[in-house]
C-alpha cells in the first residue's frame, strides 16, 4: 500500500460499494505501519456517518463445528432475500498469506460467487487488540459499503469470543452434539456470552443426540443466564448441510435483535460496547507505549527482582515504575 493515499477518492470508492475500493479500505486500516494510522482514521472519520445499519452477528465454534458451512448455506438464503452479506472474522493466530484467503473463499464457495457478498479473512497479527481493532474497522467499511448483514466469524478458543461479542448485537455459538460429560467442556464463559444456541450437525444418525444435546444446552442456560435480564438464550438445532432448522436459527438472531429493541435500545447498547472499547484502546496502547519502552522493560524486570526478594515492597515499585512511565509517555506517538 502506498504512503499518499488520497482518502477522499478511497471512501467514495467504498460508499459506492466498488470491491477493489473496500478492499484497500480494509488493508489500510490493518496496516501496522504508523503513517498510515491518520489517514484510516480519516477514513473512518468520512465513512463513520454511513455505518451502523447492519444487523451485526458474531459467530463461533470449535474448528469443524460448521461455521463455513453454516455461513455459506445461511449468507446465501439472505442473498435471496434481498440482503448484501459481508463476512469478517477474529482469528489472532492467522498467518494471513494467499492461500488463507483463497482457503476462506473456498470455504464458503457459493457465497463467494455472489456480487452480493463480500468475505475477507482474519487480519494476521499476534495480538488479538490489533487484529479486533481492525475487524470494528473493517465493519464500518463494509458498513458503508452498503452490507446489511455483517457476520463476523471466530474460533472458539481463547478471548476472541470476548473481542467479537463486543462488537456485535447478537452472537451465536454453533455446538455439537456430545453427552452430558463432555459439555462441560464447553467453556462455561462461552456460554455466558451465548445470545443464541444452535447445535448443528443434526442430521442423519447424528439427529436423535444433537437434540438431546440441545435439551441439556437448555437446562443449562437456565443456570447461566442472568435473570435479572429477563431473557433465556435459545437453544435449538440444526443442519448446515441440509439447511434443516436455519430460518429458525435466523429467527432467534432476529428475536434477540428484536430483544435489544425493546429493552436497552440497540442505540444504547452499542453505545455501551463504545466505551469498553474505548478503555480496552487506552489499556492496549498503555502498555503497547511499556512494551516499545526499553528502559520501562528494563526497570519492570528489575522492579520485578526486588519485590520478588522483598527488598521493595510492591506499592512503592508500582509508584516508581508509574512515575517513570508517565515521564517517558509524553514523547510517545500515540495511534
Ligand atoms: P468450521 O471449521 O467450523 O468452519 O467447520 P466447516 O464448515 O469447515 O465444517 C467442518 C466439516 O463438517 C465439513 O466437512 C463440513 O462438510 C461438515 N459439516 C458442516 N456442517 C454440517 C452439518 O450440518 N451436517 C453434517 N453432517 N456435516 C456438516
Amino acid at each position: 500500500m502506498p504512503r499518499s493515499i488520497d482518502v477522499g477518492a478511497l471512501a467514495g470508492q467504498v460508499l459506492a460499494g466498488q470491491r477493489t475500493g473496500i478492499a484497500r479500505a480494509i488493508t489500510l486500516v490493518e496496516s501496522a505501519l504508523p503513517a498510515h494510522r491518520p489517514l484510516a482514521r480519516r477514513l473512518l472519520a468520512q465513512l463513520l456517518p454511513h455505518s451502523g445499519g447492519a444487523t451485526r452477528v458474531g459467530l463461533t465454534g470449535v474448528p469443524g463445528a460448521g461455521k463455513s458451512t453454516f455461513t455459506d448455506a445461511m449468507g446465501c438464503r439472505l442473498i435471496e432475500r434481498g440482503h448484501k452479506v459481508a463476512v469478517l472474522a477474529v482469528d489472532p493466530s492467522s498467518t494471513r498469506t494467499g492461500g488463507s484467503i483463497l482457503g476462506d473463499r473456498t470455504r464458503m464457495g457459493r457465497l463467494a460467487e455472489s456480487d452480493s457478498a463480500y468475505i475477507r479473512p482474519s487480519p494476521s497479527g499476534c495480538h488479538l487488540g490489533g487484529v479486533a481493532r481492525a475487524t470494528r474497522e473493517a465493519m464500518i467499511i463494509v458498513e458503508a459499503a452498503g452490507y446489511d448483514t455483517v457476520i463476523v466469524e471466530t474460533v472458539g478458543v481463547g478471548q476472541s469470543e470476548v473481542a467479537v461479542a463486543g462488537m456485535v448485537d447478537t452472537f451465536l455459538l454453533l455446538a455439537l452434539a456430545r453427552s452430558g460429560d463432555q459439555l462441560q467442556g464447553i467453556k462455561r464463559g462461552i456460554l455466558e456470552l451465548a445470545d443464541v444456541i444452535a447445535v448443528n450437525k443434526a442430521d442423519g444418525d447424528n439427529a436423535g443426540e444433537a437434540r438431546v444435546t440441545a435439551r441439556d444446552l437448555s437446562i443449562a442456560m437456565k443456570l447461566i443466564n442472568d435473570e435479572s435480564s429477563g431473557r433465556r438464550t435459545p437453544v435449538m438445532t440444526c443442519s448446515a448441510l441440509t439447511g434443516d432448522g436455519l430460518d429458525k436459527v435466523w429467527g432467534s438472531v432476529e428475536e434477540h435483535r428484536s430483544w435489544i429493541d425493546e429493552t436497552i435500545g440497540l442505540a444504547r447498547y452499542r453505545a455501551d460496547q463504545q466505551v469498553e472499547w474505548m478503555w480496552a484502546q487506552i489499556e492496549g496502547s498503555a502498555l503497547d507505549s511499556l512494551r516499545s519502552t526499553p528502559e520501562l522493560l528494563e526497570l519492570g524486570h528489575r522492579l520485578e527482582e526486588e519485590v520478588g526478594k522483598s527488598t521493595e515492597s510492591a506499592l512503592d515499585a508500582s509508584v516508581e515504575f508509574l512515575v517513570t512511565w508517565a515521564k517517558s509517555v509524553s514523547g510517545f506517538e500515540w495511534t
